[in-house]
Formats: C-alpha cells, structure tokens, sequence
C-alpha cells in the first residue's frame, strides 16, 4: 500500500501502482473531468504515473497555469506529429511553451506557407480525433540515442548526447517518437482549442553558426471561447503596434544611415516626449528633487572606480581616446550624480538630496535583439538618485512610490505587479554591505509597500549583488505587463567612490544611495504609450490637439485667427486648408488620431462660431470659441 498526502492535509491510503488519474477519479469525477496531471512530491507527473511510495500529491487542473502548460506542450507535441506526417523528412528540434503559447522548430526541405499551416491545423485536428494515448517510456540513454538514429533524427541525438542522466524518458503517441521529461495530456482527445500562428526562422540552439531551423509559433486554450478571446487580443495588440503606428503618425523613425537602434524623433513624437518631459520636471521640482544635467562621456577611469568597467563592459560602446586619457560613453548616469554629490561637503541637515536627471545613455545591444522603442541602443532614463540617512531610507522610498503612482495613473496605468527582490537565504557571501545595513533597508522597502497597502510578491534571491529593490511592473489598457518603475537600493556606489556626511556627532556616515526610475527609458515608454492608447492620445499628450479644416478658400482668414487664439493659450494647433473637400480632410484628421476637428465654412464665419468634431462623439454641433476654449483647457488641466 501507498500513503498518499492531498493538499488539504488529508491523507488516504492505495493499492501500490495505483495511477494518479485513478486517483483523481476516486476523488470525485469532477476532479477527474478537470485532471491535466499530478505534482507528486513537488514534480508533475503523467496522470498515467504509477505510484509505488508515499508521497504528497496534488491534482493539476484545466484551471491552473500549470494545467494550461502542459495542454500547450502537449498541442506542440501533436503538431510536431502532423509535421511529421506531411513532411516525413522533418528533423525536429525543440518545442517549448512560452508565455501565451508554444513552438516546435523543424528543419524542412522548403520554407512552410500559410497553406502549410492550415494543413498542418488540418492534420492535428485528425490526431486529435484518433485519441492516441501518450505514453512514457524509460530508456537507458544510449539505446534512446539508437533509437533517433534510426529514425533520422539527429538534433535529439545531440540534445540526448549532451544529457547527463543514464535513463531518459521517451514518449509516443500513435506512430510519434518524441525526447521528453513531460507530463503531457493523458490522450491527444484531451487537446482544447488551438491555432498555429507564424512561422519564423530561429537557428538550432540559438547559435548563428548552427543550421537555420523553421519555428512554428501557436496557441493552446481548453476552451474555444478563451482561445478567440487570445486572438482578439493579439489582433488588438497587431493594430497597436508601437512600429506601426509609429511610422503612421509619424513620431519617429530609425534610419540605416544613422545605425540601428538609435531613435531620430521626428517633430511630432518630439511633441510628446517635451510633454512627458515638462509634466516630468514639474513633478520632480515639486517633490523636492534637483534637477542636473551631465556628459555623455567621461574618462574611463571613472568607470573603473564605479565598477561599470568590470561588471557592465559587455554592454558597453569601446573606449576611445583623448588627448592623453581614455574615454567611454556612459551606459548608465550614476556616477555624475556621486561626483555633484561630492562637490560639496554635506551635512545630516542637508539630507535628503534628491538629484533628477533625464540622461541619455548607450548600451550595447546585439542587432538580433533590438526591437522597435523597446529595446534600442541609445536611450534616455528618467533617473534620480536620492542620498539620504538610514533613517530616512523609508520615508524616501514612500515618495518615491507616490510620485510613481501619481505620473503612472496619469496615463491611465492603475494595474501594478510588484516584486520586492531581497537576498537569498544562506548566501550572505554573495552580496556586499554590512548585515545591518541590508535588514534595515530590505525592511523600509518592505514597510514603504505595506504602508501603502500595496500587494507585493517577495523574490528571494533576486536581489542584485550591491541593494535590495522594488520592481514594478504596469499593466496596459490590453492587460499586458510592461516594465515600470524601479527603486534599487544600492551600498555599493558609496563605497567605491567614498560618499560620505557628517553626522550630528560630527563624524563621517557613508550615505545611503537610491536609484530609481519612474518610467524607465523614455524611448520605451512611449512605445508602452502608442500601445496603451493605440496611437490616440488623450488631449494632453497629442503632438496635434486640434486641426482647423476650411471649406472653402474664403475661409482661411477665420481659420488663421482661430489658430492664433487657440495658440496663445498653449493649444497645440494645426490648420488644412488645402483644396481638398471637407470629407477627405475630416478622413484624414481620423486617420492622424487627432482629439478634435474644426470645420469651419460659411455659416460658422458668419456666426463667429466652429462646428466640432472629437474623436470620441463625431459631431458635437457649433459652438462659440470661448465655449471650446474652456473646455480644452479643463481636458488638459486635468489630463483627461
Ligand atoms: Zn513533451
Ligand atoms: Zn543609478
């Protein structure tokens, strides 16, 4: 007999070799409708998993992110099948679950086609169908190794050559052979919904010198309404893509002449980020920051004492030289903030110095990797760096929480995940500064969140080697997660460069340093932005708040002067006044996401008057400018 130990403390007694799918049936056959697989102490395991010792088990359902995983590799498995059958040449490679999906790379004779695709959908619906069991089979290593020789499948070769255990597990469904740990479905009957989605190119194992391999991307759901609901987003998520819409509304491109991943702003994106950068300055001024300005470049030397030299050169731009010394471009604003903190002697009574800085930084970044705003080469970061006293380490951290929640929300972000990153246990080795000094600001950071009554997850372990931090992630108007703002606590920077205060007891005290970010680099900030508004912008932000469309050439006059007035009170106008009919103007405007239209034709020069037309409401009639006037000011007053 076997001891078996359920999650709610109950334990129950079984035949040995009891299986974890009778299991789940015994316990009711609604658990048992639901049952993906088990997780036997801590592993998951195949429902068909005989169990032969005691052991704690719980059930993995439909409903869980595990039960959702397994049904995704599961479909990669079938996919791979259906590969196979209509291309029996395929060598197969991997086929993981990613976020939101799966993939399975093959090497094939041509490039797949959309037609492809649908086949190969076609062929995993029939595999489906057929109901094929999975089944796991142990094997000693070398003969799993003769095994995929024999059926001409030299990158699992590899992969088992390079695998350190002498027993491998293989499982089959139907006539197909696959490597793999598992668990998987417990027939292919079991399958929900899915949909294959691209194809791309991804080289075996990631190397650009191995053999370029066909990567087949798609997605899995145990309901056909969820997996819609996926398809909708992403087809949301393609409309709104950042490069998109970049290119439509003309915000920005990235010129081969100028180098990859180096952003040129064109006039209209310049609009936004001096907005975001005003309203930025603005926030910080008031919260007691000071707000510096430093080099881009600066002598190598001051990267060897802040450690970038060491510790960050691989994603750093080579050094060069000047006159007698050498010189690198910064990757990060640090240690001009160290060095203005040092311009003077400070005192306790000084503390806290809050410096802000919108500095632009370079990285190094492999081509490969680049992607739209989000991932660039040049970059600029709402910094700040606060140097204060251990005991004002939680009260700095609440501010900052404040402003980020004030900036954050203004943009409509009011969804967080956040993660405070602290030291492993039993790894005090691995990290510099005192015990002391780690408790106290791990315990601030932690208090600052709690006082906030904000929820947090705790990553042990995930702290970086010099200071616990804050990451919080934001959630987008698509629900989708995007990095946000970080306050890394750091004792290391005021070591290397020796940052001191005096004290009340007239004595030196190393200072405490802050780094944070609120929006983290402008570039991808405003690729977050285009997203999460899909490219319309509410009245505050948008480069053009409102566009004067004439009927006739007679109106131009009316036209100029409206401008004017509306520009005197800081709206952000633009007239068209081309010979094109009203209808083709108004399109237009759409099409640039402008918040308001203007149209103005006999009867409103006559009158005094505009006719309006928001992007929101259509038609919104006439109205006397001061009217209009009124009401854009209070839109933009309160960023509406
Ligand atoms: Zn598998
Ligand atoms: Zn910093």
């Amino acid at each position: 007999m076997v001891k078996i130990r359920l999650p709610d403390g109950i334990e129950k007694t079984y035949r040995e070799n009891t299986t974890v799918g009778q299991i789940a049936r015994d316990l009711g056959e609604s658990c048992y409708r639901k049952a993906v697989a088990g997780k036997t102490n801590g592993t998951l395991v195949d429902l068909s998993f005989p169990l032969t010792k005691d052991t704690t088990l719980s059930v993995i359902t439909e409903d869980t992110p595990e039960g959702l995983d397994i049904l995704r590799h599961s479909t990669a498995h079938i996919m791979a099948q259906a590969v196979q059958r209509l291309f029996p040449e395929a060598e197969l490679g991997i086929g993981p679950t990613i976020e939101n999906g799966f993939y399975y790379d093959f090497r094939l004779e041509r490039p797949l086609t959309q037609e492809d695709l649908e086949k190969i959908e076609a062929e995993m619906g029939k595999i489906i169908k057929e109901d094929l069991a999975f089944q796991r089979q142990l094997f000693p290593r070398q003969e799993a190794i003769t095994r995929m020789e024999e059926i001409r499948q030299p990158f699992k070769v590899e992969l088992l050559k390079d695998i350190e255990e002498e027993t491998v597990s293989l499982y089959t469904q139907g006539e197909f052979l696959d490597l793999c740990r598992g668990p998987h479905l417990f027939t292919t009957g079991r399958a929900g919904a899915f949909k294959l989605l691209n194809v791309a190119g991804a080289y075996w194992r990631g190397k650009e010198t191995n053999p370029m391999l066909q990567r087949i991307y798609g997605t899995a759901f145990f309901s056909k309404e969820k997996l819609d609901e996926y398809l909708h987003l992403l087809e949301e998520a393609k409309k709104r893509d950042h490069r998109k819409l970049g290119r439509e509304l003309d915000l920005y491109s990235f010129r081969e002449e100028c180098g990859p991943g180096l952003v040129l702003w064109h006039p209209k994106g310049a609009r936004i980020r001096n907005v975001i950068e005003r309203f930025w300055s603005e926030e910080h001024y008031k919260r007691g920051y000071e707000i510096v300005y430093s080099p881009h470049i600066a002598k190598a030397s001051l990267w060897h004492t802040s450690g970038h030299w060491d510790f960050y050169r691989q994603s750093m731009f080579a050094p060069f030289e000047l006159e007698t010394s050498q010189y690198l471009v910064k990757p990060m604003n640090c240690p001009f903030a160290v060095l203005i903190f040092k311009s003077d002697m400070r005192s306790y009574r000084d503390l806290p110095i809050r410096f802000a800085e919108l500095g632009t930084v370079y990285r190094y970044e492999r081509s490969g990797v680049l992607h739209g705003l989000l991932r660039v080469r040049g970059f600029t970061q709402d910094d700040a760096h606060i140097f204060c006293t251990p005991e004002q380490l939680e009260g700095e951290i609440v501010g900052v929480i404040n402003l980020a929640q004030y900036m954050l929300s203004s943009f409509g972000f009011k969804e967080y995940e956040i993660e405070l990153a602290v030291r492993g246990k039993g790894e005090k080795d691995k990290y510099i500064g005192s015990d002391g000094n780690w408790e106290l600001a791990e315990t601030a950071l932690r208090r600052a969140l709690e006082s906030k009554d904000l929820p947090f997850v705790v990553g042990e372990g995930e702290a970086k080697f010099y200071g616990p931090s804050i990451d919080i992630r934001i959630k987008d108007a698509l629900g989708r997660g995007w990095q946000g703002p970080t306050i890394q606590v750091d004792f290391n920077l005021p070591e290397r460069f020796d940052v001191n205060y005096i004290g009340p007891d007239g004595k030196e005290h190393k200072v405490v340093m802050i780094h944070r970010t609120v929006l983290g680099a402008l570039e991808r900030f405003l690729g977050c932005l285009i997203e999460h508004y899909g490219g319309a912008f509410p009245l505050w932000i948008a480069p053009v708040q409102v566009k004067i469309l004439t009927i006739k050439d007679t109106h131009a006059d009316y036209a100029h002067s409206l401008k004017t007035r509306l520009e005197e009170k800081g709206i952000r106008v633009q007239c068209d006044l081309r010979n094109a009919t009203v209808g083709y103007k108004i399109r237009e405007g759409r099409t640039e996401k402008v918040p308001y239209l203007l149209i103005i034709g006999d009867k409103e020069v006559e009158e005094g008057t505009v006719s309006l037309r928001s992007r929101e409401k259509g038609d919104e009639g006439r109205l006397p400018p001061d009217a209009l006037l009124a009401r854009l000011e209070r839109e933009v007053r309160e960023r509406l």
